[in-house]
């Protein structure tokens, strides 16, 4: 039996893991591990994927990836295997009994720091980097903002476009927090991950603050092993603290710290609390450079020890590869085993060895009666368990998953989930694009006015030279400034999206929208960028940004474009008012329609030639509903705004500049006062029989088109500009022409802060890619249109 025949509310075990590679990997590392209950919440409400229940979270999951995994009653034997398994504690004490009692190493516990005989410290001044790591939605942003204050600074990881967010800790000179993505495994599943641990093992920090979701703890503490047996000094922080015991539930701090031989300190990241112990605790460990106090987490006793004995064996005969290739051995001899290519390859091991050491791992197989990838993810999913059955007391109910429960009731629920969506969204627009945005932008636009008024009077009251006073005016305020008034409106929706990302809601958008947006290769996390793209490529571009995998983001940003922004809206209004008057409403309707249309089709195209493959796999965690918190909000607002200003101010600047100058200047280089004589004009001229087949061959039609490419509204500004009136234009083009050039107009080139963008996330060869393949489909769409329309009108 399969998953996928799970009844809703109904329980099993899972028997076995089918699926291979990466896309396995990551069902293991997410709990998903032969001999784990696993509960099916519900289904989506267009009936895939399925909600879960595993490892006391919500996980999504496809129901073509639910039927690679096999399950058998809940019954029929226990989940979790008891034989032998001696409380860890107890063994532990055992084992250490007439020793050197190990302390964990705490700070200031009992006067205990470190032992002096082994000390390691740093010298002074040197400075202390602190990776922070933990999976998504653990409270990472909340405590970076609350460790750094405002002193960030974000760029991107070298050579890929994940965000590399870095500050200093608050009044600790010297000190430099690095927030890694949030991941959930150390595998080289997503880009996020292989960056990370690529951060860790490559740019050795020298301390690793790990941050873990006290609520739901035993799946954040799996990556807190793998991050362990990096051997890098670490902290781990125990965060929701708040909500933990506002339901009544405790941890034992100090036996967990005991077990897991690190500093565990418990903290509530929204509220301020205990940040200042944990920052205290980092910078010791990292000071004193104290390595976790224990890395080996197999159990000997734990089915005969198979797995221990494998990974200890391993680790032997890697012990010099390792060294040599810098990697910590404990870590090396995991991924051996899971079979990640990129710690194999750089071990550079010999035949003989590779042999060796698959023979040991047959071995364990056999002798574990679980495949190699299970038995490592099932090691230390069990040590999890054990540990928390010690160091947790768990509540019966816990507030937050019923209120979670009860507001997916309607957000996520069968017959409500899309109504609540559509409602949802329309709101966040309405309110972005008619209310407070629209207000801000008019605030903006009248201030850039005044401001232009000011700067011009002084410009004639100080008579300077012509050329300058165009390049001022008409260049660079007209110009800059008519990008700059989308600020508001860039601003304000990334206020609401912030909120819904945070509050969690997101992730149920993309677990609804999942079944569409598979079938054109998306899966539904890109249902977000592409809804924003209707108000906005900039943002919108800027949103992909969360996309797990490379290929989805290029399709999705490919999509962005053809989604019809408000900027093209004038553009509409007046073609409308001028060839289809009372027509408006169906003409609005088609464009819309029609870009998605060639949207879907382009995706279909791409998903058959350049973006081949599946999107990744639909293994997404869906948290409890939180508040989120105004800092956060506050803080991703600023970086958006800087993100977007600096772009207006270097790549929109100059091409405005560009525009500018064709527009204003003869070829003879003298100032142009016809505006026909300009270089624009000229090469509008040149350009302009490539729209001949569409009956819109004019050089002014096609001098508006080119200052489109600056921002769309300006296409409408042009026009009336080159024809003086709209009789003129409706005398110099027919019907059916408008049509096609209307057609043209919503799918050709995104605007230059739009290319921007895509550039900053995609490069320069894809923002390129992205311009030719728009103007080629707007090209052919409009051509067709006009024959169609020639025949029709
Ligand atoms: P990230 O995905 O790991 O960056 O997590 P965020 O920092 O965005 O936090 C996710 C949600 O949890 C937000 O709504 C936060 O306001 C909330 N949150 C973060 N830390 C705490 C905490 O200590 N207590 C509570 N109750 N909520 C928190
Ligand atoms: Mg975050």
């Amino acid at each position: 039996m399969t998953l996928r025949e799970l009844k809703a509310g109904e329980s099993a075990v899972i028997a076995s893991v089918g699926g291979e590679g990466a896309t396995r990997q990551h069902f293991l590392d997410m709990g998903v591990i032969p001999g784990t209950e696993v509960t099916l919440i519900k289904f989506a409400p267009m009936g895939d994927p399925m909600e879960l229940r595993v490892h006391d979270y919500e996980l999504t999951l496809r129901l073509s990836e639910a039927e690679q995994i096999g399950i058998r009653n809940s019954g029929s034997e226990p989940a979790i295997e008891e034989s032998g398994s001696k409380k860890i504690s107890e063994k532990k004490t055992e084992k250490k009994s007439g020793k050197h009692h190990h302390h964990h190493p705490g700070l200031g516990e009992g006067g205990i720091f470190h032992e002096k005989a082994t000390e390691k410290k740093l010298p002074e001044g040197t400075l202390l980097t602190f990776a922070l790591a933990g999976n998504q939605n653990s409270g990472k942003t909340t405590l970076f903002n609350q460790l750094t204050g405002s002193n960030q600074h974000v760029g991107n990881f070298p050579g890929v476009t994940v965000d590399r967010k870095s500050g200093a800790i608050k009044g600790k000179p010297n000190t430099e927090v690095v927030d890694l993505p949030g991941i959930y495994s150390l595998s080289p599943y997503t880009d996020e991950e292989i960056v990370s641990r690529q951060y860790i093992i490559g740019e050795k920090p020298k301390g690793i603050i790990n941050i873990v979701d006290a609520t739901n703890i035993e799946r954040n503490l799996y990556l807190t092993m793998q991050l362990i047996e990096l051997d890098v000094p670490m902290v781990l922080a125990l965060n929701m603290m708040d909500e933990v015991r506002g339901n009544g539930g405790s941890i034992k701090i100090n036996e967990m710290e005991e077990l897991l031989g690190i500093p565990v300190v418990p903290i509530s990241a929204a509220k301020n609390e205990g940040v200042d112990e944990l920052i205290s605790h980092a910078l010791h460990v990292a000071k004193y450079q104290e390595s976790p106090g224990k890395k080996d987490f197999c159990d000997e006793s734990d089915h005969g020890g198979a797995v221990h004995r494998c990974l200890h064996g391993i680790m032997h005969l890697i012990e010099d590869h390792a060294k040599r290739a810098d990697i910590p051995v404990r870590f090396a001899a995991n991924k051996i085993i899971e079979g990640d290519s990129r710690v194999i390859d750089i071990l550079d091991l010999s035949q003989n060895e590779k042999e060796m050491i698959e023979h040991i791992i047959i071995q364990m197989e056999e002798e574990r009666g679980l495949d190699r990838s299970a038995a490592i993810a099932d090691m230390r999913f069990s040590f999890i368990d054990k540990l928390v059955k010690e160091t947790v007391v768990k509540t019966e109910v816990s507030r937050e998953r019923e209120r979670s429960e009860k507001i997916d009731k309607i957000l996520t629920g069968k017959f409500t989930a899309i109504p609540a969506f559509i409602l949802i969204m329309g709101l966040v627009f309405w309110l972005t694009f008619n209310v407070v945005g629209a207000w801000l932008q008019g605030l903006l636009e009248s201030g850039i006015d005044f401001l232009s008024g000011k700067v011009e009077a002084l410009l004639v009251a100080s008579d300077v030279n012509e050329v300058v006073h165009s390049l001022i005016i008409d260049g660079i305020f007209n110009g800059v400034g008519s990008v700059i008034s989308f600020l508001p409106i860039i601003i304000i929706l990334f206020f609401f999206l912030s909120l819904l990302e945070d509050t969690g809601y997101m992730a149920r958008i993309a677990f609804v929208m999942d079944r569409p947006l598979r079938k054109i290769g998306l899966s539904g996390r890109s249902i977000v960028p592409m809804l924003v793209g209707f108000g906005c490529s900039v943002p919108g571009v800027m949103s992909s940004r969360t996309l797990p995998s490379e290929r989805d983001r290029k399709l999705t940003v490919m999509l962005i474009p053809f989604m019809s922004c408000t900027a093209k809206l004038p553009i509409y209004g007046f073609f409308i008012a001028a060839f289809f008057p009372g027509r408006g409403a169906l003409i609005m309707i088609g464009l819309y329609l029609l870009g998605i249309l060639m949207g879907i089709v382009v995706a279909l195209i791409s998903k058959a030639t350049a973006l081949r493959g599946e999107a990744v796999p639909f293994v997404m965690e869906l948290p409890n509903y939180r508040m989120p918190g105004a800092r956060n909000v506050l803080q991703l607002l600023w970086e958006k705004a800087k993100d977007f200003l600096m772009k207006a101010f270097t790549i929109i600047f100059v091409a405005t500049i560009v525009i500018w100058f064709l527009r204003s200047f003869t070829l003879g280089l003298g100032l142009a006062v016809d505006a026909g004589d300009s270089i624009l004009a000229k090469l509008a001229g040149i350009i302009a029989p490539i729209f001949k087949p569409m009956g819109f061959g004019d050089w002014r039609i096609a001098t508006a088109l080119i200052t489109g490419f600056i921002a769309k509204e300006s296409v409408v500004s042009t026009l009336s500009v080159l024809f003086g009136s709209t009789d003129a234009l409706v005398a110099a083009i027919s019907t059916a022409a408008a049509g096609a050039l209307l057609i043209f107009c919503l799918l050709y080139t995104p605007c230059v802060a739009a290319i921007a963008s895509i550039k900053r996330e995609l490069g320069r060869r894809w923002a390129l890619r992205i311009v030719l393949i728009q103007c080629a489909v707007a090209w052919i769409v409009s051509f067709a249109a006009y024959g169609i329309l020639s025949m029709i009108l």
